[in-house]
């Protein structure tokens, strides 16, 4: 079976750089008309000029998704120059990682409520196509406790859980909700990148707690994005999925699982 997204409308969230932008990318590839927003319009400007490559419709728009309205003007904005929406991509985070009320904010804010407020926005448009597909980008840290990064990792569970319940709720409408729980995923000017000059000791740390001894790249997020939008993920709903070369598993087992065998 083929992956083709020609004529499907797909929407990112938080898609001028990293993950957001390779999953905008890789649909643009596969034929589909997609829209983007982040809050930095030069890099947003940049993405959309890649996306334009493909030939496909697109449409990018800057707002922050921590402000209330901004979700439900995204979406708007995305069905008027797409005309409807087939595909939800919430990959937008605040990146809460201090235990502070500005962390909890943040993560509460974007990683969650415009989650909440993009989805809301979007059902009904889908539900007029007659279907369509969510994928909440989580993370592993949502699957184990991560005292480094409280609010962060708390919210990416609650992502977890509001993954479940909507891919049960929303099975009625053919909307199939999915999550993408990813490892450390490394690219230029991201986060695994910065912390590499930061604090080379926790870049350390986290790479040697990688069974495959690397980080992951936004590409291998983006493939599994698409398997699960696609029909290949036809009976797959609720679900979220570690993408992460073993990490989550490495770290729940302890650094020795990955030694060999003495
Ligand atoms: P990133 O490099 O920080 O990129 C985030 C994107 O979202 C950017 O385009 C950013 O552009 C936009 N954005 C951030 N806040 C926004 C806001 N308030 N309103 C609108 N757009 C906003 O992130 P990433 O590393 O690619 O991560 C993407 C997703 O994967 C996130 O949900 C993250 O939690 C998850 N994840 C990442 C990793 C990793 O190792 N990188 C691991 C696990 C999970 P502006 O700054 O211009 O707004």
């Amino acid at each position: 079976m083929q992956i083709s997204f020609k004529g499907k409308k797909v929407v990112v969230t938080g898609a001028s750089r990293g993950i957001g932008r390779s999953i905008a990318l890789a649909f643009a590839a596969e034929g589909a008309d997609v829209a983007i927003c982040a809050r930095g319009a030069p890099g947003l400007e940049a993405a959309e000029v890649e996306l334009k490559r493909h030939g496909g419709t697109t449409f990018a728009m800057p707002c922050d998704l921590a402000e209330a309205s901004a979700p439900a003007s995204f979406v708007a904005g995305a069905v008027s120059a797409l005309d409807g929406i087939d595909i939800l991509v919430n990959n937008a985070s605040g990146i809460g990682m201090r235990d502070d009320e500005s962390g909890w904010r943040a993560s509460i804010d974007v990683d969650l409520m415009a989650t909440v407020r993009t989805t809301q926005a979007a059902i009904p448009f889908m539900e007029k196509a007659g279907g369509g597909v969510i994928i909440n980008i989580s993370s592993i840290s949502g699957f184990r406790a991560v005292p480094r990064t409280l609010p962060y990792a708390a919210i990416k569970a609650a992502l977890v859980n509001y993954t479940m319940g909507q891919g049960l709720a929303l099975a009625p409408k053919r909307i199939r909700v999915n999550g993408i729980a990813p490892g450390s995923i490394e690219f230029p000017g991201g986060v695994w990148d910065n912390r590499k000059a930061s604090d080379p000791q926790l870049y350390q740390r986290t790479l040697d707690s990688i069974p495959w001894g690397r980080f992951g790249t936004p590409e291998e997020i983006a493939k599994v994005a698409l398997f699960l939008a696609s029909e290949m993920g036809s009976w797959i709903t609720g679900q979220t999925i570690a993408v992460d070369g073993g990490q989550l598993l490495a770290s729940k087992t302890g650094p020795s699982a990955t030694l060999p065998a003495s």
